[in-house]
């Protein structure tokens, strides 16, 4: 239209909007903060870089990829290898940009209006955003006041008759584990939902089911580069799980999703996947060291954890997490976050950025740093 034809109440009240829909009108985009300080230690990646050899030969075999083409729409070779690793079909792995995609996609095939998706409380904070976006109901359920399973999760999480039930494993933010067996009983309790199960952090720790994936007929396991793999950057995810289950998804997903680019940089991780790996002891033992350095501090509660993070609950915490930014330590704020009530969660990062944590806290407590960090591990 023309500048004459617009109507009269836009040239009072400014140009028009299109209204978003009315259930996302409260809906905050989300994220933690990308902060620019010394020691980040809020979105759980891995502190090293990816081996240098790695980035060499894929800067080599972009070179040789044909961009004016669009790339592999199945990406067979990436999930071969994918497949291979944990001996199950092409047809049973599928990967997309993220696990969160995956999940996304997920509840875009099985979730929806009139569906429910299930999960439990403390648990990751994606999941009721990524309901909300797909219009999909949300139901928590509670864990125990340690953050344990017990046999009433499994009933109440049956109780909520929903649709997809997804499960971390290891939970973040706890960092705690969940049984193989408590699962088995879970997706067995569901049925016939569909249980998810969110290995984001496996390979540091944990019990994997993905063994099981064809066996227990509705269990997915989703899986992602952001963690261990040390390739945040690349967004990528996947997961195992039926074939129906790849089928479906491959209903609703954008055509040409994975670019030729990812295909082949995860193909190389894949194949020196050896090599990517071998911080997992490191982090491990650095984990065990802040643990025990907190731990040290009087009226400090910290979580066991299987991940590559630690939660641990200190008086003031929303307070505390300021006075570690003015000091230049970015941890993750869970202090108004139900059931987490003056919580924090800190990333394992390298030694120094965990002695800097570390000496930052007992700055901000007002306390000498116990023995653990006086005498820190030997550095690598
Ligand atoms: C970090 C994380 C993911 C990973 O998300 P990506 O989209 O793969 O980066 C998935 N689930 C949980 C529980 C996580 O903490």
């Amino acid at each position: 239209m023309t500048p004459a034809q617009t109507p009269a109440h836009t040239a009072a009240q400014g140009p028009a909007r299109t209204p978003v829909r009315p259930d996302l009108a409260d809906l905050e985009p989300y994220g933690a903060p990308q902060l620019d300080v010394p020691v980040r230690l809020n979105t759980n990646e891995t502190a090293e870089r990816p081996p240098e050899d790695y980035l060499r030969e894929v800067g080599r075999r972009i070179q040789s990829l044909d961009l004016n083409r669009y790339p592999d729409r199945p990406h067979t070779r990436l999930r071969e290898l994918l497949a291979a690793r944990v001996d199950l079909a092409v047809g049973q792995t599928w990967a997309a940009n993220g696990s969160n995609e995956v999940l996304a996609q997920v509840l875009q095939a099985y979730g929806g209006p009139g569906r429910m998706l299930a999960t439990v409380r403390p648990g990751y904070s994606m999941y009721p955003v990524l309901a909300r976006v797909t219009a999909t109901g949300f139901h928590e359920v509670d864990l125990a006041d340690d953050f344990s399973w017990s046999d009433r999760v499994v009933d109440d999480l049956a109780a909520t008759r929903a649709d997809v039930v997804f499960v971390p494993n290891p939970n973040n933010p706890t960092g705690m584990r969940v049984p193989s067996a408590v699962l088995a009983a879970l997706h067995d309790a569901i049925a016939p939902a569909l249980l998810v199960v969110d290995e984001a952090y496996v390979e540091f720790g944990g019990e994997s089911v993905v063994g099981h994936v064809g066996e227990w007929d509705r269990l997915v396991v989703s899986r992602t580069f952001s963690k261990a793999f040390r390739l945040a950057g690349l967004r990528l995810g996947y997961m195992h799980a039926p074939d129906w289950v790849v089928d479906d998804v491959r209903r609703v997903r954008l055509p040409y999703h994975l670019d030729a680019i990812k295909q082949v940089a995860a193909e190389v991780a894949l194949e020196r996947e050896g090599t990517f790996l071998d911080h997992r002891a490191r982090v491990a033992s650095e984990r065990e060291r802040v643990r025990g350095a907190l731990a040290a501090i009087d009226d400090v509660v910290v979580w066991p954890s299987d991940a590559n993070f630690v939660l641990f609950r200190v008086a003031d915490a929303g307070q505390v997490f300021r006075a570690l930014l003015d000091r230049g330590v970015l941890v993750r704020d869970f202090s108004t976050a139900p059931r987490l009530h003056d919580c924090l969660r800190v990333t394992i990062g390298t030694a120094e950025e965990n002695d800097e944590f570390v000496a930052a806290l007992a700055d901000v407590l007002g306390v000498v740093p116990g023995p653990p960090t006086s005498t820190p591990a030997p550095r690598r």
